[in-house]
């Protein structure tokens, strides 16, 4: 690439360039008259007051350039810091005590990621969450539902998931309206929170129908738990209702060995939480799932 047209490249990508430029061109404008005035002398190179004007003005270049690159530098890190922040890691301020310009971007460009880490935290929960119970949704519960299936017990090698759905809900709707239907499926998410184990998962599949997923429960345990949170639910005295007014039934399924599918697990806890509605409703099914 001939000379010019890489001097005019590098100007382009660089600040440092373009300052530099302007400050070089500015610098040497008293050498360059100097030179015009003893040429028209014919004695330029012999003066000494020529040699003490050059290497003064190379002293100036040296310490220009050396100011101007350390005044951008911050520039520089916050283009990486930027691009850090980009790959997922947090944003790192560069320049937050300078009062300058530089100092005023590097805290607009944190002000800015800051409020776009709120907005993604936000977004993420209104993707994930179900708004009225504060349950996980169906979305999240396809995502990390099929990961804590993975993080059963080792060992045993063996999960199981329980779903349930209000008996007769539609009847609660339209007996005692909307709100108050509304006021169940919040009592069911509090009474979900804070009756089962960290590391379960626990979702509304939509509707009136929620999943518990239990990572190293066995086939007895789960359904102590479905049992358990049966007549918890039966016992909750849910205003105006009162006690015994709702009732759910329960599907359960185990998988003690293999990698089961979620979607699968899904459909066998379906088909049993069928068969407590079938049988009349207010009670457990179990079944297994034999490995694929
Ligand atoms: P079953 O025992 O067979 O499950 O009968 P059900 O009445 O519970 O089932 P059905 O599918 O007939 O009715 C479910 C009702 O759930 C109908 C719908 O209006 C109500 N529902 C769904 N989502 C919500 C909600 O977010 N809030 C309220 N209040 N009701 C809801
Ligand atoms: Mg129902
Ligand atoms: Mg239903």
């Amino acid at each position: 690439m001939p000379i010019g047209r890489s001097v005019v490249a590098v100007m382009s990508r660089s600040l440092l360039a373009k300052i530099f430029a302007v400050s070089f061109v500015s610098v040497h404008l008293p050498l360059i008259a100097m030179l015009v005035y003893l040429g028209s002398m014919r004695a330029a190179f012999s003066d000494p007051a020529f040699w003490v004007l050059l290497s003064a003005t190379l002293a100036g270049t040296l310490f220009c350039l050396g100011l101007t690159w350390l005044l951008l530098s911050p520039l520089m890190r916050l283009t990486r810091a930027i691009d850090d922040y980009r790959q997922g890691k947090p944003m790192t301020s560069v320049a937050a005590k300078r009062g300058d310009e530089v100092g005023q971007l590097d805290r607009k460009v944190s002000e800015l990621t800051r409020e776009l880490d709120g907005l993604i935290l936000r977004l993420r929960q209104e993707a994930t969450e179900d708004p009225l119970t504060g349950l996980a949704n169906r979305r999240a519960l396809m995502e990390r539902g099929a990961e804590s299936l993975v993080q059963k017990d080792s060992l045993q090698n063996v999960v199981s998931l329980v779903m349930f759905d209000i008996d007769h809900f539609k009847a609660i709707n339209d007996r005692h309206g909307h709100q108050i239907g509304d006021r169940v499926l919040v009592a069911i998410g509090n009474l979900l929170r804070s009756h089962i184990r960290p590391s379960d998962f626990a979702a509304r599949m939509g509707g009136e129908e929620f999943v518990i997923v239990l990572p190293a429960t066995g086939h007895d345990d789960a359904r102590l738990i479905a049992e358990r949170l049966r007549l918890l639910l039966r016992d909750s005295d849910i205003a105006p209702l009162g006690r015994g007014a709702v009732t759910a039934s329960f599907g359960v399924v185990t998988s003690e060995s293999g990698s089961p599918e979620l979607q699968r697990l899904l459909s066998l806890a379906d088909a049993s939480l069928y068969l407590a509605k079938d049988g009349g409703r207010d009670q457990v099914v179990c079944c297994t799932a034999e490995p694929a």
